[in-house]
């Protein structure tokens, strides 16, 4: 009897710890769900900022495109096969601006002369390590 009556506390001490971590693990996992809820609205919320930006960056694009179209036909023949040429030779443009005397194609400083010369914009001046006919722009961006 005395064995029995030991035998039952035992089982029901081991239902209280199991009921303890049963309340203790329902817990960690209300914390997980409730972080999960906030971190999936943030990034949501993220996406749709990004897809906005994407949108902003499309329209920004066509704009460039259309533009692209009506200025070519004002371009001489001559610098036309000069900028197609390299703009099959890089892939991505056959221009490039520079800042502070830097070609903004390749990253390449360019000589100060040079430099001064693409601003005066009386010539056509290319970038000596990339080959990017260099121009210069106020850059708004
Ligand atoms: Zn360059």
């Amino acid at each position: 009897m005395q064995y029995i009556s030991s035998q039952i506390d035992k089982d029901e001490e081991r239902i209280l710890v199991i009921l303890d971590e049963t309340e203790t693990r329902r817990k960690a996992v209300k914390t997980i769900t409730d972080r999960i809820d906030r971190d999936k609205g943030a990034l949501v919320a993220e996406k749709e900022g990004l897809l906005a930006r994407q949108r902003e960056a499309e329209d920004a694009l066509n704009v460039l495109g259309d533009e692209k179209l009506r200025i070519l036909p004002h371009l001489s023949n001559e610098i036309r096969r000069l900028y197609d040429r390299i703009l099959k030779a890089k892939g991505d443009s056959g221009a490039a601006n520079i800042v502070a005397d830097i070609c903004q194609g390749c990253y390449s400083r360019v000589p100060p002369q040079t430099a001064h010369e693409v601003r005066r914009n009386n010539e056509i001046m290319t970038c000596e390590a990339c080959g990017r006919i260099l121009v210069y722009f106020e850059d708004k961006a």
